[in-house]
């Protein structure tokens, strides 16, 4: 479903991604460790040119775009392959939770409001947030947000998730609901990638692991390849600091 090539990306003279190559496979749920400053949210935010890479193939579903001679028409449909799901929720402040969700499906997918809202209703009662519609984002606890954001991601229905480190603003007891959440969409099969520290989860949930540092895929694997026969000795490092 997903294939990056030779994945290049820089900020002034610092070289952030060096060379990434990653297949993604439909249904596949790959999680992608590394320390800080590794280049994770940076590789995320390139695969929908949220940023823009220098040098690099990136191919989603249909879509497909060559960043050397990136068209903004095939960066609009690759964009529409892909949903994103923030660290810090991301919400509109002043809309409702319904209008969070309904946006998106109105203004990029030119859905009618009358059929926006039918989604968005669904889509509420599925992340359990059906009589909070009418809420306000500041009326709403942290966990509640970031349920809102994954379920304004599911509404469009895009081919595949990308979800950037989705519980690390949350207090520890609401980090619980949110992975809650996000087992039941791995069940559902959707094609995710998701960064994060919660080692139980990836444990549990990924099919791949991906180890990242200095910019570079260092090792992946199976969960049990990955966390429990670690390969490179910087694997190794960091899963003795978060293990
Ligand atoms: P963390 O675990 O802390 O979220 P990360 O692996 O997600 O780290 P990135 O956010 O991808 O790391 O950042 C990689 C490097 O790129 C860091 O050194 C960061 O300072 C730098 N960087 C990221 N975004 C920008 C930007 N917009 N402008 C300049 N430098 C940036
Ligand atoms: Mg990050």
């Amino acid at each position: 479903l997903l294939t990056i090539e030779n994945l290049h990306k820089s900020f002034a003279d610092q070289v952030v991604l060096d060379g990434i190559d990653l297949q993604v496979d439909e249904g596949e749920i790959v999680v992608v460790l590394g320390p800080s400053g590794s280049g994770k949210s940076t590789l995320l935010r390139c695969i929908n040119f949220l940023e823009q890479p220098e040098q690099g193939q990136i191919r989603v579903a249909s879509a497909s775009v060559d960043a050397a001679v990136a068209r903004n028409r095939d960066i609009q449909t690759l964009r529409r392959q892909t949903s994103f799901v923030f660290q810090n929720y991301a919400l509109f402040k002043n809309k409702t939770a319904l209008d969070n969700i309904t946006e998106a499906l109105t203004v990029v997918k030119g859905m009618s409001a009358k059929d926006a809202e039918e989604v968005g209703r669904k889509v509420l009662s599925s992340v359990g947030l059906a009589d909070r519609a009418d809420a306000w984002p500041s009326e709403l606890s942290g966990g509640q947000q970031q349920r809102i954001g994954i379920g304004r991601a599911m509404a469009l229905d895009a081919p595949l998730m990308l979800f950037d480190e989705p519980t690390s603003a949350l207090d520890p007891e609401k980090v619980h609901e949110v992975l809650e959440l996000m087992k039941v969409l791995a069940r559902q099969k959707r094609t995710m990638i998701v960064v994060t520290h919660e080692i139980p989860f990836a444990r549990e949930v990924a099919d791949r692991i991906i180890f990242m540092d200095g910019g570079k895929v260092i090792e992946q694997g199976t969960p049990e390849e990955v966390l429990d026969n670690p390969q490179d000795e910087r694997t190794r490092a960091f899963l003795r600091q978060v293990l």
